[in-house]
């Protein structure tokens, strides 16, 4: 691992130690290390060849595909920069980012070309667009044709190790999206260190398959396709989650290790076709991004029967700074099961006050994180990275929780998304797990409404069953059987499907806006 400093390292060295193994597979079309290897360099020389300089941006819309990494790899090899943006978003959302990142070049996949006019007519320049794949009578040049009409020559463009290797917009749970500018060093450093720790899910060997299939504009799609990488492992890269297709690539394709949110795996494993499928190849499914409901967690180890692990982080802190081991995955439900886990190697964690002091164990407050991962910063935000990073690399995660004496990190919610009623302090995420287990209940989000005696009171939103009947009475007298009174829900809103960002969380600001227009919402 010494010898991958830098993520053109990375392919360099692979290329050298296995050649002929498949580093990632796409619809059919399987690429080599040393074709990985090859492809980024004509990638570096053709972005050095339409001038762009060390630091420069470009930007990828497009679903998930082999060559989205061909381009993340050469241009990091370039010293170029890449801010990869969801395909989902809406054209003006689309439009912020790009307009963000200051692209000197946007890469858009083939969904996105009919986009591409009213994306740029909201930008006040014109960037210049390469397209992934060709497209019936579109005119911009396609990514293999500007990639291949460079050299193989490796353009060893001198990268330091702190270098920004990419720009990664969080999810916008919470507001805008932020850009998270991560270097070589925060994407590989910590993912060495855990690679050479013995924690028994996190080996990988020449059998390995993992799955990317969650978005790659996310830390949960990029990055994950990341540690495949580095550790020299085959990725089989979706083009987008589709749940039926999920199951296709885990028989055929031998997944062995595959990361996904709650949401994704609740899908999969509703799937009719899910208790058919033969998963004795699947070692670990790693799931992380938002909280998970117990009941789900229960079905999808009894469904899928490999080893789980959950992983907490944010984009902030390159993805998983804490992680629950498969050994706590105890079906019987123990109190660990609730866990997020432990500090992964080279990780320290605190729960502080709003002062920052440091807590005592089982106090609740805000999680600060310290590693190497910590990000440099988010891009042309100054105020918001002072008010993240602390001058002793302490970075606020804005989630609220609290640490057992075992040093286990139990993440209750945001700290914004807290609800203050009568005094006590509740986290939606311990509410929705409650009302989840109601049978007829298929999602359920949790949300503070202004009450006249209570400050604030909490309020299910809640997407029935098909064909399940409304009765807020049953699912309210259900959550108090689960949890105490005064947290479970006053009152029930129902609707057809919860809204949510493209990671699949939910977005609860967007639950709680009509019921706080006109005044505003006290959050610590
Ligand atoms: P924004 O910062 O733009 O509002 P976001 O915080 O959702 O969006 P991400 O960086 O993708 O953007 O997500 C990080 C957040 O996801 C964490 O701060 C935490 O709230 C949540 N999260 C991650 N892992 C877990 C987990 N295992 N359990 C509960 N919540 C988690
Ligand atoms: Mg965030």
């Amino acid at each position: 691992f010494d010898r991958m400093p830098t993520l053109g390292d990375v392919a360099r060295y692979h290329a050298e130690a296995r050649p002929d193994a498949v580093a990632l597979s796409f619809e059919g079309r399987d690429t080599t290390f040393a074709d990985f290897d090859r492809k980024t360099s004509r990638v570096a020389n053709a972005l050095i060849a339409a001038g762009l300089k060390t630091g420069d941006r470009v930007a990828y819309v497009g679903k998930n595909c082999d060559l989205y990494f061909e381009l993340l790899f050469g241009a990091a090899k370039a010293g170029v920069v890449t801010a990869p943006i969801g395909w989902r978003l809406a054209p003006p959302e689309v439009a912020y980012i790009v307009g963000d990142s200051d692209a000197k070049l946007v890469f858009v996949g083939p969904e996105l070309v009919d986009q591409i006019e009213s994306v740029a007519a909201e930008l006040a320049w014109r960037p210049e667009v390469v397209v992934m794949e060709p497209v019936a009578g579109d005119a911009h040049r396609t990514f293999e044709a500007w990639r291949d009409a460079q050299a193989d020559a490796d353009p060893r463009v001198a990268i330091k190790v702190s270098d920004i290797a990419i720009q990664l917009y969080t999810s916008g749970t919470t507001g805008r999206p932020k850009g998270a500018m991560l270097t070589h060093d925060n994407l590989l450093s910590m993912r060495k260190l855990a690679a050479e720790y013995p924690l028994a899910w996190n080996q990988w060997g020449p059998e390995d398959v993992s799955l990317v299939a969650m978005p790659v504009s996310h830390i949960g799609g990029t990055g994950w396709g990341l540690v495949g990488l580095l550790n020299g492992a085959k990725g089989v890269v979706a083009r987008e989650f589709d749940p039926f297709k999920v199951l296709d690539y885990i028989e055929h394709d031998r997944i062995s290790k595959m990361f996904m949110v709650p949401a994704a795996l609740q899908i999969v494993v509703r799937q009719p076709r899910a208790r058919e499928v033969d998963y004795s190849r699947l070692s670990h499914i790693l799931y992380g991004a938002a909280p998970i409901p117990l009941d789900l967690l229960r079905e999808c180890m009894e469904v899928f029967g490999c080893g789980f692990v959950q992983q907490y982080g944010m984009t902030e802190t390159t993805g998983t700074v804490v992680y629950l081991p498969p050994e706590d995955h105890d079906p019987a439900g123990n109190a660990r099961m609730r866990s997020a886990g432990l500090p992964m190697p080279g990780v320290e964690l605190k729960v502080m006050d709003e002062a920052g002091n440091s807590l005592p164990p089982n106090a609740v407050g805000e999680v600060a994180v310290r590693s190497g991962a910590n990000m440099a910063g988010y891009w042309k935000l100054e105020d918001a990275t002072a008010k993240t990073i602390d001058a002793d690399g302490w970075l606020r995660t804005g989630d609220a929780g609290y640490l057992d004496e075992d040093g286990y990190l139990f993440i209750h919610d945001r700290v914004k998304d807290m609800i203050i009623s009568g005094g006590e302090n509740i986290y939606p995420a311990e509410v929705e797990s409650a009302v989840y287990g109601h049978p007829h209940v298929a999602e359920v989000a949790v949300i503070g409404v202004p009450d006249d005696k209570w400050g604030e009171a909490v309020k299910a939103v809640v997407a029935l069953k098909p064909g399940a009947p409304r009765d807020p009475d049953s699912i309210i007298a259900f959550a108090r059987t689960r949890i105490a009174a005064f947290k479970a829900p006053k009152s029930i809103d129902f609707i057809d499907a919860l809204p949510r960002n493209p990671s699949g969380k939910i977005l609860r600001r967007e639950l709680r806006a009509p019921y706080w227009e006109g005044r505003s919402r006290q959050v610590n």
